[in-house]
């Protein structure tokens, strides 16, 4: 059985696999310790290794009892340099190089770039940074064909293949590669719950997506990855057309200033609670346990801001994915997690502003109240009733403090919404009518000790279960 305190903590924690946690064994005890996603990530995928881990990770899910969620992350069109020879090049302030999109080895007059209408896209004084930022050239001219002239504004050693970030320029390169399309294809065949699409540039990147996966008669939920200025720029659409965020702090920490990156991570957790959309807060939340065996105050402090924040998931890249020590990344993680929520009561019952006058804001006000319920009537949890799992999404927005129990026919939807915050999903498919399915659902609670006699609870939801529609109910009950 998974470890009980999956079940005490609201904040869920992604894990990102590699060949630090690979393993069956190693999987295993991080679902135990408090996993909730693990994350495939694309820019490093072996087929091969992946379907084992996916097939893993599935049954460790039925032997433990656990919904740990998969979710692929596509690695979009990230730009890098080519092969550099000697191990690199040493690049000093004031260095002229040059850029070419005609593959060839780098060296000291010339690099390649992996990215053909670079010498069309940039503009004279657009930024070039590499390797995280640690280095930074300015654009001196292009010859709008093949090659572009660079000016060294900071420099430091360039080796091969880093990643470049173009935080000025406007980037013509399609939302999914040919990469994208066949990785897609392989989440799409593997029926992982959710794909993260890197690099969103507009809502249109997201819609050209879902018009994929739906090609394909799928339904895969989609992250949309912020990590560029425009994303922040078009950040409502880009929420709206999603079915869920990533605030991928790495890449946004380069392209955007830093120094705006908290206020940023604030601005994006409060506008998805209003859009009731799940958020990811990613990137060197533990990084110094990679190699270390405790994390930093500082990640301590980042990690339980997040958790003030609101955000529904807390992310680990190497950390576990290459990291010494990644059973205690997810230990220290929980344990901090948990005792937050113990202990700040700010966290919960977020209000809403009132909804417009619409077919669907009725659903959305029921499930609000149920919220509101809970607290005024002191409820032990709220149950919910849903096939489409817009109920958990929308129940789980108002962050009640009591607990979230989610019933559904609709197998996938047990691992996905691990991703969401305080909700623990369950099984039903039979056909009756409202008042037996929550007297069944409740009995259920009931044997399995999540409730007790005497505790009250609200039920809300879509009825009949097994119909696709919006919450249309609302009951209070007390356990008998
Ligand atoms: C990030 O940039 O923070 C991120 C999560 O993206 P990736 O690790 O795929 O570069």
């Amino acid at each position: 059985m998974a470890n009980k305190s999956i079940y005490r903590r609201r904040t869920k924690i992604v894990a990102t696999v590699g060949p630090a946690c690979s393993d069956k064994a190693v999987l295993s005890r991080l679902i135990k310790a408090g996993v909730n996603v693990f994350r495939l990530n694309f820019s490093y995928a072996v087929y091969d290794n992946l379907e084992r881990v996916i097939r893993d990770v599935r049954d460790l899910n039925r032997q433990l009892g656990a919904h740990t969620a998969l979710l692929g992350d596509l690695q979009g069109p990230k730009i890098r340099v080519g092969e550099i020879q000697n191990n690199g090049i040493t690049l000093r302030k004031g260095d002229k190089i040059l850029f070419t999109t005609v593959p060839c080895m780098g060296d000291a007059q010339h690099i390649y770039l992996n990215y053909k209408e670079f010498p069309l896209d940039v503009e004279e004084g657009d930024l070039v940074l590499l390797d995280d930022g640690k280095i930074k050239l300015e654009v001196l001219r292009s010859n709008r064909l093949d090659e572009v002239e660079l000016v060294t504004v900071y420099g430091g050693l360039l080796t091969s293949k880093k990643g470049v970030n173009l935080p000025n320029t406007k980037v013509s390169l399609p939302s999914l590669t040919e990469k994208d399309q066949r990785d897609l294809n392989f989440i799409l065949d593997h029926d992982l719950d959710w794909v993260a699409l890197s690099f969103v540039r507009s809502p249109n990147d997201v819609k050209e997506l879902r018009k994929r996966i739906q090609d394909r008669g799928k339904d895969t939920h989609i992250i949309s990855k912020i990590e560029k200025p425009a994303a922040v720029a078009e950040i409502d659409a880009i929420i709206a057309e999603s079915d869920g965020i990533m605030v991928a702090r790495g890449d946004l920490g380069v392209e955007y200033p830093i120094e705006k990156l908290p206020l940023i991570q604030k601005s994006i957790v409060k506008k998805c609670l209003n859009q009731c959309k799940p958020v990811i807060i990613a990137t060197q939340m533990m990084e110094s346990m990679i190699t270390q065996f405790m994390p930093t105050r500082a990640e301590a402090n980042d990690v339980a801001n997040a958790v003030l924040d609101g955000a529904d998931a807390l992310m680990l890249s190497g950390e576990t994915s290459v990291g010494q020590h990644p059973v205690q990344v997810i230990e220290y993680m929980s344990r901090i997690i948990e005792t937050v929520e113990q202990e700040v009561e700010g966290i919960y019952y977020r209000e809403h502003a009132e909804s417009a006058d619409s077919e669907q804001s009725l659903s959305d006000s029921l499930c609000y109240l149920a919220g509101r319920a809970a607290k005024y009537v002191r409820a032990h949890g709220i149950v919910g009733l849903t096939r489409s799992g817009y109920t958990a999404y929308q129940v789980a927005s108002y962050r009640p403090l009591c607990s979230v129990f989610i019933f559904t026919p609709n197998p996938r939807l047990l691992t996905r919404i691990s991703l969401i915050w305080g909700v623990r999903a369950f099984f039903y498919d039979k056909q009756s009518g409202t008042n037996q399915t929550i007297d069944e659902v409740l009995s259920f609670l009931k044997n399995h000790k999540y409730i007790r006699k005497g505790d009250v609870v609200v039920n809300t939801g879509a009825m009949p279960v097994g119909s696709d529609g919006r919450a249309n109910f609302l009951k209070i009950s007390r356990i008998g």
